[in-house]
């Protein structure tokens, strides 16, 4: 029995332990938040992410280490490797936690991003604007999700507000050319110590407001796109020398042709599908990889929509699931609910997901709308 000791305690840790705890694994969260998502599961040691004493407690309780989020302290991730066993390593999150350097990897991986350009003064910014044209997108390098910290710059005369208001925080800025894309995909790899690569089947990806809504899989694109979709994410877990889940966002214009948009090297809400519509949930392949076992199938068994629970979703689906649902039976849908053990269901916040395993994907959409729940 070895323990798997986690940096952060959310969502992702949380069914990262239910995952492993199945396959025999202890685990032990870090988690400055009391009674954590993960913490409910596992054991967990209260402190900030960057405070030394408490990493240095988790390298000596676990037998290996992982993360769930990619802003991993430098000097912890080094103190860490040395203390203990991070199979991931340091350099996949240096270059993850920075837009320009993960671009300069994918590309050195061979594939293709959104054309971009750093930008480290306005001056340089109107330079840039007029070359991509409008609209376009300025993003801060670093620390950005769910669509902060960054500006779609819809004309010249955003472009003063745009850089003032973005260089505000300090960091290093980039424009990227504004991709008309017909659809988002993404990919989750998983790559062993070993050098063995899978990919998980493509999930169309649905935001509103900036953050995931649903998760369509199989995505409605042709198989062709889909299968090079999934090449490309294995040409970057190589390429980049992953070890455990890289997910790679994508965008596809109407002809076909792919983008990558960013990456993360950790389980992705857009892989959560996964947990019952395919033979491996992300979370055991993580487990798999960071343990150096053999990887598991990753086929998809039936395809499935998965819907985020936001906190204004959180009573009306609670309601829904208390009485008979016969709108799930006349469909012949089957609702998996996952909610992740948060306190305050706070106004878009991520409190869980639904996974609408289904006959095909629209029975799971026609479901989603008959439910009322995701109207706001
Ligand atoms: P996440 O929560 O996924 O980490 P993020 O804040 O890092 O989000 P991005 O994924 O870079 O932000 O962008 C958010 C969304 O904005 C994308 O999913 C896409 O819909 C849109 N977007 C970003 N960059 C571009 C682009 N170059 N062209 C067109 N749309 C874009
Ligand atoms: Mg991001
Ligand atoms: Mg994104």
């Amino acid at each position: 029995g070895s323990t798997i000791g986690i940096l952060g305690g959310g969502q992702l840790g949380r069914m990262m332990a239910n995952a492993g705890s199945a396959m025999g694994y202890r685990f032990i969260a870090l988690d400055p938040t009391p009674d954590a998502p993960c913490g409910q599961v596992s054991e967990q040691i209260i402190a900030a992410y960057d405070d030394r004493e408490a990493a240095r407690e988790l390298a000596k309780r676990s037998d290996v280490i992982t993360y769930e989020f990619e802003n991993v302290d430098a000097e912890v991730a080094a103190m860490l490797m040395a203390e203990s066993y991070v199979p991931q390593g340091s350099d996949l999150l240096y270059t993850t936690q920075h837009r320009l350097r993960e671009k300069q990897a994918i590309e050195a991986a061979g594939v293709r991003v959104a054309p971009y350009s750093e930008i480290r003064s306005v001056d340089e910014l109107r330079e840039a604007v007029g070359r991509f044209g409008t609209p376009c997108v300025l993003k801060t390098a670093m620390g950005g999700y769910d669509g902060k910290g960054q500006w779609v710059i819809r004309s010249e005369g955003e472009i003063v507000e745009a850089y003032e208001t973005l260089s505000r925080a300090g960091v290093q800025l980039v424009l990227e050319q504004f991709i008309r894309f017909d659809k988002e995909l993404s990919v989750i790899a998983a790559r062993s110590p070993q050098g063995e690569i899978k990919a998980f089947p493509p999930a169309e990806n649905i935001h509103v407001d900036n953050i995931l809504h649903l998760s369509i899989v199989p995505a409605r694109i042709g198989e062709d796109v889909q299968r090079e979709a999934e090449r490309l994410a294995m040409r970057i877990a190589e390429g980049l020398g992953v070890v455990g889940l890289i997910a790679v966002e994508l965008f596809v214009t109407a002809d076909g042709e792919l983008f990558v948009n960013e990456l993360a090297p950790r389980p992705h809400n857009s892989g959560h599908y996964t947990m019952e519509a395919c033979r491996t949930s992300q979370f055991e392949q993580h487990v798999r990889a960071v343990c150096n076992l053999p990887l598991g199938d990753t086929a998809l068994m039936s395809p499935v929509v998965m819907v985020n629970v936001l906190g204004q979703h959180v009573e009306p689906l609670l309601a829904l699931m208390a009485r008979q649902d016969e709108s799930a039976e006349r469909l012949n849908v089957a609702p998996k609910v996952h909610l992740y053990g948060k306190k305050e269901a706070v106004f878009k916040r991520k409190m869980g997901h639904v996974n609408v395993l289904a006959p095909t994907t629209d029975a799971a959409l026609e479901w989603i709308q008959e439910t009322n729940i995701w109207k706001v």
